[in-house]
């Protein structure tokens, strides 16, 4: 895990905020933050990679494509990863 006092993103914001990024939601400050960490984790690449998949196959914004119960299924497979 990363450092909780210095201001890096870390894995889980990524997580909780990638819907936002894909979506061009998020704040500029908040998006350099995310390529920052993105730019130096391979497991949030691959996890980035995976709901572009996803959005690309299902036609829709993430929000819509992802049912709750499977998006819980990914954070929790993207915490296995962690281990
Ligand atoms: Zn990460």
């Amino acid at each position: 895990m990363t450092d909780p006092t210095t201001d890096d993103l870390e894995c889980r914001e990524v997580v909780e905020v990638v819907t936002d990024y894909l979506e061009g939601a998020m704040a500029p400050g908040d998006r350099l933050r995310f390529d920052d960490h993105l730019a130096l984790c391979e497991d949030c690449q691959a996890y980035l990679e995976q709901m572009r998949t996803v959005i690309r196959v299902a036609g829709r914004p993430v929000a819509d494509a992802v049912p709750p119960e499977t998006m819980a299924g990914l954070l929790r497979a993207f915490r296995d990863w962690r281990r």
